[in-house]
């Protein structure tokens, strides 16, 4: 994707945060839109063509969590959180509802445009599987429709949240091979740091939970290998 192609929507309620992350954006070619509420947020991310949100939870009129779990009720857009909530509680409730990053406040513009470039990364990575993959892909009783970025165990849907999604895809692209954390991170992070290993882990295992929940195959789909990666198992 072109950098002058992305349409941004930052919801801020605070004018001066506000004003600093549109000039970031205007600065380096983004193309933005504002959001002073959730309300807001929810009619312009229905309305207009919004490619990824950055998102303030303290909002006047709803609370931050619940405008990604209404988006999550449509969308798979990538929201990235910018909050000057810092514990840890509020971090996992806002990804447990489909939140794909979190940014705590202060935050440095550097941290903020990288966490861009990670996310336009995978976004790239999901338009080439969308274009590359042709059919759906069916191993067992697990099915991926590309076409409408759906997940199928057992014939039943389930909801990936967009970074679990992109961590199916790439194991199914390669299934039977393991791959390491490091092609991991490369593919679907960028900008790789340390903690990014650990969030690995953490996608990964709610994944797993998701997929074998539904599966009457148990520990069948992606395989650990402790120290090196995962693997997706071809089910016979
Ligand atoms: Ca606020």
């Amino acid at each position: 994707m072109k950098i002058d192609s992305i349409n941004i929507l930052i919801v801020e309620d605070d004018a001066p945060i506000r004003n600093l992350i549109s000039t970031t954006l205007m600065a380096n070619k983004y193309n933005y839109e504002l959001a002073i509420n959730g309300n807001e947020a929810l009619r312009k991310v229905t309305s207009s063509k919004v490619d990824i949100v950055l998102l303030d939870l303290g909002l006047p009129d709803m609370d931050g969590v619940d405008v990604i779990t209404q988006i999550r009720g449509f969308s798979m857009l990538p929201i990235i959180v910018i909050s000057a909530r810092t514990d840890d509680e509020d971090k996992i409730e806002a990804l447990d509802a489909g939140a794909d990053d979190y940014l705590t406040k202060p935050f440095s513009v550097e941290e903020l445009l990288a966490r861009l470039r990670s996310t336009i990364r995978r976004l790239d990575y999901l338009n080439t599987v969308k274009e590359s993959e042709s059919s759906n892909f069916i191993n067992g009783e697990l099915r991926i429709e590309y076409e409408s970025a759906t997940v199928f165990v057992n014939d039943e849907e389930i909801h990936l949240m967009p970074i679990e999604y992109s961590l199916l895809c790439l194991l199914a692209k390669n299934v039977g091979k393991v791959l390491t954390y490091q092609y991991i991170l490369d593919k679907v992070w960028v900008n790789t740091i340390e903690s990014d290993l650990s969030s690995l882990r953490v996608y990964m295992a709610s994944l797993r939970k998701k997929i074998e929940k539904r599966s009457s195959l148990v520990n069948k789909y992606i395989q650990t290998h402790i120290g090196i990666g995962y693997r997706m198992i071809k089910v016979k």
